[in-house]
């Protein structure tokens, strides 16, 4: 990944998503789809062809694409879902479906398909999970046999099923996980090849715009030449190759998804009015179902786009950090969409409002690309080697980093981030001594907490470059930074709140009474509980910000 498109081109590409949404997807075609379950093809090929051209933004500048970066999509990805998440997820499974060819393609397969995706805009579908393979990919039995002529491969049979498949009856080409001689390996597979065929749209609780389909594959032949990369075996390796990305693209829906709904309860208690005002003035009201969701979104935000630029830098896959993205915000984006139709009231509950379909449609944030669970569990294995590897230094470091930004910039929480991040460490140290994390429960539960406080440490550092000018050009914008700044605030003593509930009840509840007294001196619970004042000053000043009162 490199720099990506320019900001100008960005802010174009936007404003063309939005005039193009405006003028083809109103909110009563939305509503129409998804009653009728129906993917509205034309309109996604428009948007993947020459009247939009949303597919020039993820093929490289060198196969006729714009050579967009991970920023560049992150913010397209939530444009798309601010729209709506089953029109994105058509547009998006080209993305998917492609990069296994962008990052494990041969110089030719890239230059043979991505072209076409850039000039014809295909649309594409990523044939990975089977009915008996989800989160567990190993276990795939879709089967690639090789064909041989005078003993050299000439080309391979592909057998087997493919399910859930975005974009699975409608794609113009398929990237097929299958199992060769050599291990799992992706094939490119034309529509109307003999032997692959489809079945019946699932009909689904969200998303209902989006085609999704179970794909089979019976003896369906394919030359050598569409082995991707050319070499047996690497399918899951180019598979890994691409999460930190793609679970961007995720974390980037649910972050889309979840500013709709909220973006729709925010005018609409500032209209209704209950027990002489309206509800925009009841601090009960906004301090439970809009002030921590905006909060909780905007950490998640400080997230993807601190990965995005270090994708963007070179630094790597990311596949963690780019796994905590989408945990938080597609768990940030559920519960936003949730609040949102209770802060509508009965009319939340009503199709018309959006809101009752928004929800739906976010729920599938916290499956596909790797359900929540997964992502808990991805998340602590990694960080847990690497507080094993640094001698359980790394989050005290980390915490050092917030001790000196807090003395830099005082106003942006990181001396709550900074005793959150102790408490981390210590945390693990409790896990490590007792073994604790031979318990699934134990471990999920760490990667639900680290999440949280990498996070905070995120938002913070957004936070303080946002008071300093330094935010990144692409960046976000829609809040001042005094506002973030108290966002960052209120975060951290979520954050903090997060450890002492969680941590206490998941590694606590395997330890013996006797030992609760210890572990709550090791977490640093007085500090932690003390880091809760001024927390609804904080709040109040959010409110003010989201609601425009003028007084943050
Ligand atoms: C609308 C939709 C579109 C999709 N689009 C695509 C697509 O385009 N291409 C594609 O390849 N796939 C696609 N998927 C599939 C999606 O990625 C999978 O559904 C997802 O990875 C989960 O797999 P599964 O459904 O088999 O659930 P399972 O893996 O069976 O999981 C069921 C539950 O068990 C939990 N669980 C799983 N493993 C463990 C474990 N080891 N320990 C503890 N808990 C565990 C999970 O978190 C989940 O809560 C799509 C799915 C949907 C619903």
């Amino acid at each position: 990944m490199g720099d990506g498109i320019d900001r100008e081109t960005l802010d174009m590409t936007l404003t063309a998503i939005r005039d193009f949404a405006a003028a083809h997807l109103p909110a009563a075609r939305l509503l129409e789809l998804d009653a009728r379950d129906e993917f509205p093809e034309a309109v996604v090929r428009g948007m993947c062809g020459d009247e939009l051209g949303i597919q020039l933004i993820f093929v490289p500048e060198e196969f006729e694409g714009l050579g967009g970066g991970a920023f560049d999509v992150y913010r397209v990805c939530e444009e798309m879902a601010r729209i709506d998440l089953g029109v994105a997820t058509g547009v998006l499974a080209t993305f998917l479906g492609s990069d296994p060819i962008v990052f494990g393609g041969t110089e030719e397969q890239k230059r043979r398909w991505l072209t076409r995706i850039a000039r014809e805009g295909l649309l594409m579908a990523y044939g990975a999970t089977e009915p008996d393979a989800g989160s567990d990919l190993g276990a795939l039995r879709t089967t690639a046999t090789p064909v041989r002529d005078n003993g050299t491969v000439v080309g391979y049979k592909l057998s087997g099923n493919k399910q859930w498949i975005s974009n699975g009856a409608v794609a113009d080409l398929y990237s097929v996980l299958a199992l060769a001689p050599g291990g799992p390996t992706w094939f490119v597979v034309d529509r109307g090849t003999p032997g692959l065929a489809f079945g019946k749209p699932e009909d689904k609780h969200g998303i209902r715009a989006s085609n999704t389909a179970a794909v089979s594959l019976d003896n369906v032949f394919v030359e050598a030449d569409r082995l991707v990369g050319e070499i047996e075996g690497q399918g899951l390796v180019q598979a890994q190759l691409v999460f930190g990305f793609t679970r961007l693209m995720v974390a980037a829906f649910g972050l889309g998804a979840g500013w709709a709904a909220l973006d729709r309860a925010i005018p609409y208690s500032t209209t209704r009015i209950q027990a002489g005002g309206p509800l925009s003035t009841k601090q009960g009201y906004t301090h439970k179902l809009i002030v921590p969701h905006a909060v909780r979104l905007e950490a998640a935000r400080s997230y993807i786009e601190e990965t995005a630029e270090r994708i963007d830098r070179g630094e790597g896959t990311l596949n963690t950090e780019g796994a905590i993205a989408k945990y938080l915000a597609s768990e940030a984006g559920n519960l936003a969409a949730d609040a949102a139709i209770q802060a509508l009231g009965g009319y939340g509950y009503t199709r018309e409002y959006l809101v009752e379909k928004i929800k739906r449609d976010a729920r599938i944030t916290t499956i596909y690309e790797g359900t929540s669970e997964i992502m808990e569990l991805t998340i602590a294995r990694d960080r847990w080697q690497v507080h094993l590897k640094t001698q359980g230094r790394h989050y005290l470091d980390a915490a050092a980093t917030m001790t000196s930004l807090h003395a830099r910039r005082p106003e942006v929480g990181a001396a709550i981030v900074a005793t959150v991040l102790r408490g981390v460490a210590a945390l693990l140290e409790t896990a490590r001594t007792n073994r604790l994390t031979r318990h699934q429960h134990v471990l999920f539960k760490l990667g639900e907490i680290l999440t949280w406080a990498e996070s905070a440490a995120s938002f913070a550092l957004r936070a303080a470059r946002a008071v300093e000018g330094g935010l990144h050009e692409k960046g976000d914008r829609r809040f001042a930074p005094e506002v973030l700044a108290a966002m960052s605030r209120v975060f951290a003593r979520e954050a903090a709140s997060k450890l002492l509930s969680e941590g206490m009840r998941a590694v606590g509840g395997t330890l013996g009474e006797g030992d609760i007294g210890g572990l709550e001196a090791q977490l640093g619970t007085s500090a932690l509980h003390a880091a809760q004042a001024g927390r609804v000053g904080d709040m109040d000043r959010v409110a003010d910000a989201l609601y425009d009162r003028g007084k943050a």
